[in-house]
């Protein structure tokens, strides 16, 4: 099969570039901005070097140079992640989310429909579009997690820029006969992810002997999904025919902030004997800071559809994944 991914240079779009590599005999083009958020690094060369991997550098709100790749690519399935993705970016400059998140589905909604309307391709094409959980908004302690049919209400003008993606999918598959899915996604952790998101963030500044800066009391809660988990769900969900789908993934692992930072630090003092600038304790380097505008108090889904669809769970315990990735950031700071 021939898969279109786009975002593939980033967090997740990489881990599932490396997921359909080494475990199918899929053909993928990854096309990518190479904006401040991608990672070459995260494609290993043996990836770049083979015939069933091609890169090329596209802003996907250029719909003509969209359009070109579709005629000449005539991919089976498209798995569209590129978005801009930084929450507190999104509150400083979000010109640029709804560039990228909103027009950019556009541009690549467009090009799809153009690619089945001219019968260019022989198969059953796919939108395999990836959202977000944050679509949902806030829930508080009480409330039971989000489910596929819960309504959208976004708070930060990132999630509302993934709440019309997702708007814009849904329209062109009832409008256009677009044959779509939509999956949801809870917050990620793992390799490769960027210095700016709060695990990364929270790991490099301990092992620097940085401030770790928290918002507010740390009680924000969120339901933590390794990205390889997520990767191998979006595989299921890629070999599979369901059409004008929503599922929601999640690994139903609720944590607040604090919680999260504390278990880094408790798995530095095991790994790390020497600590950085005379420190006695990783924990002295958590600060509390001003909360940031808007900020959602809880995060969870509940992902039953999707798990008993395609008998998915995720593959390893959070403590041994959290555990991997610390280990993996401590080897690997230098190429982030
Ligand atoms: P990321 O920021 O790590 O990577 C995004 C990638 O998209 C980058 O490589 C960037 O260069 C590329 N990109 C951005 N704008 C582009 C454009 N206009 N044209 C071409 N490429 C562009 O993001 P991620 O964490 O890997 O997230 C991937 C997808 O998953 C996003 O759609 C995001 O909304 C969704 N998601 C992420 C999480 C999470 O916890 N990381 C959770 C839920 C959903």
């Amino acid at each position: 099969m021939k898969i279109l991914l786009t975002g593939g240079m980033g967090f997740i779009g990489s881990s599932l570039v490396r997921e359909l590599f080494y475990n199918s005999n899929h053909e993928i083009l990854n096309i990518d901005n190479l904006s401040y958020a991608s990672n070459t690094y995260s494609i290993p060369k043996e990836i770049k070097d083979s015939d069933r991997y091609s890169f090329l550098k596209i802003n996907i709100v250029d719909q003509n140079k969209v359009e070109e790749i579709f005629h000449q690519f005539r991919p089976d399935k498209l798995v569209h992640l590129a978005a801009e993705t930084h929450v507190d970016n999104s509150i400083s400059s979000p010109d640029i989310f709804l560039q990228s998140n909103v027009l950019g589905t556009f541009s690549l909604l467009e090009a799809s429909k153009k690619y089945l309307i001219n019968k260019n391709h022989s198969g059953d094409f796919m939108f395999h579009h990836i959202s977000t959980d944050e679509v949902y908004g806030d829930l508080s302690i009480d409330q039971n997690p989000f489910t596929e049919s819960s309504p959208y209400m976004p708070s930060s003008p990132y999630a509302a820029s993934k709440a019309s993606s997702d708007h814009l999918v849904r329209s062109w598959g009832r409008t256009f006969g677009l044959p779509f899915t939509i999956t949801n996604c809870s917050n990620n952790f793992g390799p490769f992810q960027h210095r700016e998101k709060f695990i990364p963030k929270t790991i490099l500044n301990l092992i620097s002997g940085k401030k770790v800066p928290i918002y507010g009391s740390g009680n924000q809660i969120r339901d933590w999904l390794f990205v390889e988990d997520h990767a191998k769900a979006l595989h299921i969900l890629i070999d599979n025919k369901k059409k004008y789908d929503t599922y929601n993934i999640g690994a139903k692992n609720e944590r607040t902030n604090i919680e999260i930072t504390k278990l880094v630090c408790s798995i530095l003092e095991d790994k790390m004997v020497d600590k950085p600038n005379n420190i006695k304790k990783y924990s002295d380097l958590i600060t509390h800071v001003e909360d940031r505008p808007g900020h959602d108090l809880r995060y969870a889904l509940d992902p039953s559809r999707f798990e008993n669809e395609f008998t998915w769970q995720t593959d390893v315990s959070f403590e041994k994944s959290m555990l991997h990735t610390v280990e993996w950031y401590l080897e690997n700071a230098k190429n982030l």
